[in-house]
């Protein structure tokens, strides 16, 4: 498979190529040349098969020739290692869970086999400089990227996060880390860190001293395996019900989560419709409704690793649906605002005694939305992506609710670790300076 970039459609690489580089030289994100067709049988004997076996067929054909099949499978094994449970919340709707990783957020799932496929590649390369993976994160990217690359050989890795923007729980699972894990907290907001990042990816100097590759969802190779869970889901769902159809509805940000179920659907999996949740960022939910892409400045709000007004992979569903109506015919937005967040949270814990984390809440209430406008069949199940564990955003969960959750011993370890983090202004040159004086 080939990788071209959005921006230039003649300008292909490898797989290889595309996840060391992140992003084009010409800026573009990378997307496959075509979206390979599974055949009908694979999605009708989904029920029986395994799922390594799932994950190990749906993304063979996007590393032909470059990863083998043996080497494909132990790499799937080593980033699926833990479950992805859907939970019945009430009438037809599940919660997908997808917060059982390392630092309980999809994200780990993502950074994990991207890890997984850079060190195959490095142990055949003989000669590279410093590799430095640059991720501005809006929360959980920072702790699922620390995890996956900690520790490894000629890997240096730099997180921009948003000061005081995130959580506690999340600062401290990469700003606690040390090692080749260095965490710089920039006076501004999400859109800021992504922007000073992708500035860095084309700095010449920089380029001179470093090989420069991201971990953010921009980078294929994290965006590919998000489409596992997917297929996961839709074979548990078909076998307990033969003929339901599913709809999912995804908390989003940057995009990526969606992303990666759309090219799912196009592969053949039989997905009825998506949602893209978002919190008051909507820029996204007036797209579909004006045709005009639009994005105002950055709000923050609860949910806030979906506090993007610009999400960068748009630009990959809009490559896959070239047809506006197509698009919304398949994909809804609605936007919720914090009130609303709490108050379903609340809710659900008092009905159903479930918690919701804010983002999960979010996925609930579009779906909830959506089958207000459409009515729901007999036979349609709703299933909202999980993106996180409600502990990682605890203090903005009512006391009472909180004091449920479980927490793990995990956490506290993090907990009580002291951060290290580096507080820089929001400034392309400080930002270049501590980077060409420290790594
Ligand atoms: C990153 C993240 C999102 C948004 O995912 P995108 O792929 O950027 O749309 C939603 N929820 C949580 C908890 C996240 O960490």
């Amino acid at each position: 498979m080939l990788y071209k970039s959005l921006n230039n459609f003649k300008h292909r690489v490898s797989f290889e190529e595309a996840l060391f580089k992140g992003l084009a030289p010409d800026k573009g994100l990378y997307f496959p040349v075509y979206i390979p067709k599974l055949k009908n049988i694979f999605i009708k004997n989904l029920i029986f098969k395994k799922k390594k076996t799932i994950a190990t067929e749906i993304i063979k054909p996007f590393l032909k020739n470059e990863i083998n099949e043996k080497k494909l499978f132990k790499i799937i094994s080593d980033t699926l290692k833990f479950s992805f449970p859907l939970k019945e919340i009430n009438d037809n709707i599940y919660s997908l869970e997808l917060f059982h990783g390392p630092t309980m957020a999809f994200k780990d799932i993502g950074a994990k086999f991207m890890s997984n496929c850079l060190k195959h590649f490095l142990k055949k390369k003989k000669n590279y400089n410093t590799i430095l993976i640059l991720v501005a994160t809006s929360g959980d990217t920072g702790g699922a990227v620390s995890n996956a690359f900690y520790d490894i050989e000629n890997i240096k890795v730099v997180i921009l996060y948003p000061s005081k923007k995130i959580s506690k729980l999340q600062e401290k699972q990469f700003s606690t880390l040390g090692k080749n894990i260095n965490a710089l907290e920039i006076q501004g907001s999400f859109d800021d860190c992504q922007n000073l990042v992708k500035k860095a990816f084309l700095d010449k100097n920089l380029k001179k001293k470093y090989f420069i590759t991201s971990a953010n969802s921009i980078n294929i190779a994290r965006l590919l395996p998000q489409m596992f869970y997917y297929f996961f889901s839709y074979r548990n769902i078909k076998r307990k019900y033969n003929n339901s159809e599913i709809i999912f509805s995804i908390p989003s940000g940057n995009f990526g989560n969606i992303c990666a179920g759309i090219l799912a659907y196009k592969m053949g999996l039989p997905i009825k419709h998506l949602i893209a949740s978002t919190n008051q960022n909507n820029t996204i939910h007036r797209f579909l409704k004006t045709g005009k892409y639009k994005p105002y400045p950055t709000l923050s709000t609860l949910s806030n690793a979906m506090d993007i007004s610009d999400p960068s992979n748009f630009i990959r569903i809009k490559h896959i649906y070239k047809n506006f109506f197509f698009l919304k015919k398949k994909m809804s937005s609605y936007y919720f605002s914090d009130e609303s967040t709490l108050k379903i949270i609340k809710n659900i814990w008092k009905k159903y005694k479930y918690i919701l984390d804010p983002h999960g809440a979010i996925g609930y209430l579009g779906l909830k939305k959506y089958f207000y406008f459409y009515k729901k069949n007999y036979n349609t199940i709703g299933i909202f992506l999980e993106t996180a564990h409600p502990i990682k955003f605890s203090e903005k969960i009512p006391k009472y609710i909180r004091n449920n959750i479980f927490c793990s011993k995990k956490i506290n370890f993090f907990l009580k670790k002291k951060k290290k983090s580096i507080l820089l202004s929001n400034n392309y040159f400080s930002f270049k300076k501590w980077l060409l004086n420290n790594i």
